[in-house]
């Protein structure tokens, strides 16, 4: 038994790896809160989007990320979402899994200045309450001392699939080929940026989603979280 005040499992992964959809009910499942990282670097890439700010212009997108309040909350309403997402109290939950997002997120998320800042609102949230927190570095960089840390995994053209159907499901528009061709984009600049690339954490246990349904991955990240905490 682990003694902490407030403890952080981390779920670190590519895109579409299973970690939000599985992080959420392994959360559920043992009463902690729930944060999907990458809703502050979407809800970002949203508002400069909006704005019409060119994603060349780092100064004031770092300017923005300090300007604006983001806000992620449980889920109000029915309509196939996880959470709810405000920036500046304004519902953008679609916006943040519009293609523009999917196609920009990933170079906001290489400005220094931008993580620095998103980094210490992360933290703060892990000091506060038990968090279940998915991302890319949580485990390296955001929470490096966290007891317990998964690495999810799948192959490019199982995650591609993936997200196809989550668009269909939500009547959103979606192209196979242009999603496979994003993920493999995002997948690049994630793990080859300078700053906290995408990466294992050294002590994480790793679990490739492929052929694995969500509850059986849920299943074995409830067994190996009964061992560790
Ligand atoms: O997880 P999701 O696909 O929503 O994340 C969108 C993007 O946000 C990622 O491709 C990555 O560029 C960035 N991200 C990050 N660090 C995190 C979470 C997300 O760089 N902790």
């Amino acid at each position: 038994m682990i003694e902490n005040t407030s403890i952080t499992i981390t779920i670190d992964g590519p895109s579409s790896s299973g970690k939000s959809t599985v992080g959420e009910k392994l959360a559920h499942n043992i009463g902690y809160n729930f944060l999907d990282t990458g809703c502050l670097y979407r809800a970002l890439t949203v508002a400069t989007l909006q704005r019409n700010i060119p994603i060349t212009d780092t100064d004031t997108i770092i300017k923005l990320a300090g300007d604006i309040d983001i806000v992620v909350k449980p889920s109000t309403v029915e309509d196939g979402r996880q959470y709810t997402v405000l920036i500046d109290k304004v519902d953008v939950t679609w916006e943040l899994r519009s293609s523009s997002t999917d196609t920009n997120v990933s170079l906001i998320s290489t400005i220094p200045d931008v993580r620095h800042l998103l980094t210490e609102q992360m933290r703060s949230i892990a000091k506060g309450a038990n968090v279940v927190m998915v991302g890319r570095d949580i485990g390296t960089v955001v929470v490096p001392e966290a007891p317990l840390k998964f690495y999810l995994d799948a192959s490019i053209d199982e995650r591609a699939r993936r997200r196809h159907n989550e668009n269909m499901r939500n009547g959103q528009e979606s192209d196979y080929k242009e999603i496979l061709v994003n993920l493999q984009a995002r997948d690049d600049i994630d793990t080859q940026r300078d700053n906290a690339p995408l990466k294992k954490p050294t002590n994480a246990y790793i679990i490739n989603t492929t052929t694995m349904k969500p509850k059986n991955v849920l299943k074995e990240m409830l067994r190996i979280f009964h061992t560790v905490i």
